[in-house]
């Protein structure tokens, strides 16, 4: 490992760019932008990475890609902090677009990482389980963090510093899956914020959600998930993708002076929630027509 260089340097290892289709556009430069109270979104245009202020140093969630690591430490200098106190770094889920950078951010930190059981098992593997949906999808790899890793429990409360951030089990997107909640104060104004994960059933070819010979139907646990989040006490919802809950739109509608600020907004997890059912609906039709349409052409 270049101990020797500056984090973020082009020969680094840890930061050496991951290609993909959508990956320069993700990986666009974004001002950090207040959220709510010590709550920031210090990611890039389109992936979030979100910090969060205690009294004991600084939380960040998910890492984005490993190129996006010279880019949020920027961002967390800017704000006149510093990269080595963030103390914890938690994860959403095992996509390469949301740890990849995860690696860099603990070797700069030495922050502890916490995540579901299954995305620590990809973080120790440095890709997806064999039973991600998206497993056989590329790029699908990542750099793997040194060590100081942990899985979660579903409802696991983290006390740091005066933050209780809560960890919620949401599989479907990836085993691994999980939300975040935790309550904002800002001058007696508090705000229960949700960073709900991604709920898109998208997959690599040939892998079904509701189940086949080799592999059990993920369905019913897919719908909890969705209804979980869509039942969370919820103010303000972020999400790894900003566009899935039209955040920078609510951010440039702020600056139009709005007497209420549009990221706070109470149906947007139950809004989430319906068109994340919406998709999986519509994946599970396809699924059975795909799988009548095989049964036709084998009975003739
Ligand atoms: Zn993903």
């Amino acid at each position: 490992m270049p101990t020797g260089q500056a984090g973020g340097a082009p020969s680094d290892a840890l930061t050496a760019a991951i290609a993909c289709g959508e990956c320069e556009q993700w990986n666009l430069p974004h001002a950090p932008v207040r959220i709510h109270g010590d709550t920031w979104y210090v990611g890039v245009d389109g992936l979030s990475s979100i910090l969060i202020r205690t009294g004991a140093g600084l939380v960040l969630l998910d890492g984005d890609l490993p190129q996006s690591v010279p880019l949020i430490e920027a961002n967390i200098r800017s704000l006149g902090l510093d990269v080595r106190d963030v103390r914890l770094i938690l994860v959403s889920h095992e996509h390469f677009d949301h740890v990849g950078g995860v690696a860099a951010l603990q070797r700069d930190s030495g922050a502890k990482v916490l995540g579901g059981a299954a995305a620590v098992r990809a973080l120790q593997a440095g890709q997806p389980t064999a039973e991600d949906p998206q497993f056989h999808s590329r790029p699908n790899a990542f750099p793997i963090p040194a060590a100081g890793m942990r899985a979660v429990q579903d409802g696991e409360t983290i006390a740091i510093g005066g933050l209780a951030i809560t960890a919620h089990r949401t599989p479907g997107h990836t085993p691994g899956s999980t939300s975040w909640t935790w309550r904002s104060c800002e001058r007696g104004d508090c705000r229960e914020i949700v960073y709900a994960d991604s709920l898109a059933a998208i997959s690599s070819a040939g892998f079904r959600y509701t189940g086949d010979a080799g592999r059990a139907d993920t369905t019913i646990a897919f719908r909890d998930s969705i209804a979980r989040i869509g039942a969370l006490p919820c103010d303000i919802l972020l999400t790894p993708h900003p566009s899935a809950s039209d955040f920078w739109e609510r951010v440039a509608a702020r600056s139009r002076k709005s007497p209420v600020d549009p990221l706070v907004d109470r149906q947007a997890c139950k809004e989430y929630a319906a068109r994340a059912l919406r998709g999986l609906e519509e994946r599970i039709a396809e699924e059975s027509a795909a799988g009548a349409r095989k049964a036709g052409a084998g009975s003739r």
